[in-house]
């Protein structure tokens, strides 16, 4: 059950100084976190990341997006921590996504903005969307000697 997924802060998170905000949605759940850095990708990175999405129409303006700053790559380790990073950032869409998610609280565009301003959506940060995904980003975004094991007070006290 326990599981490890990745997290990116996305460029607008990162350069609307919103990196300590979301680490602390984690943190304050109890979720560990085993690995972090600041990378800032290219366009090659970029179809690896997302390779599911390369093709489609929006991939360009992904791309462009997400290769236009730094990012913040977080792997997370929890119980049933791939599906609870997903419940944390709230839906895809801003517009969409619950108050009380990163998404509904610090965002609020929708798909209809982003596609006349023909931008991507801006939604503050990545989470892996299963366990084979998860798995995958963070084999793709961390090497082991990377991913840290440790102690937490939640190991103790919440666990
Ligand atoms: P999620 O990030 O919630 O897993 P997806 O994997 O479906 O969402 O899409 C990846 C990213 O591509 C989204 O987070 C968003 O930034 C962008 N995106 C997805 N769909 C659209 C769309 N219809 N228009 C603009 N950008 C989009
Ligand atoms: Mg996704």
């Amino acid at each position: 059950m326990i599981e490890r997924t990745l997290v990116l802060v996305k460029p607008d998170g990162v350069q609307r100084g919103l990196i300590g905000e979301i680490i602390a949605r984690f943190e304050q759940r109890g979720l560990k976190i085993v690995g972090i850095k600041m990378v800032w990708i290219d366009e090659k990175f970029s179809k690896k990341h997302y390779s599911a999405h390369v093709g489609k129409k929006m991939y360009p303006l992904l791309e462009k997006f997400i290769t236009s700053a730094p990012v913040v790559a977080i792997a997370v380790e929890g119980i049933h921590a791939v599906e609870l990073a997903r419940k944390v950032a709230g839906s895809t869409e801003p517009k969409t996504a619950p108050i009380g998610t990163i998404r509904g609280d610090y965002a609020h565009v929708s798909y209809d903005y982003a596609d006349a301003k023909q931008i991507s959506v801006k939604n503050l940060l990545h989470a892996s969307g299963n366990k084979e995904e998860a798995e995958q980003e963070v084999g793709l975004w961390f090497s082991e000697t990377e991913l840290y094991e440790y102690e937490t007070s939640h190991d103790r006290h919440v666990l």
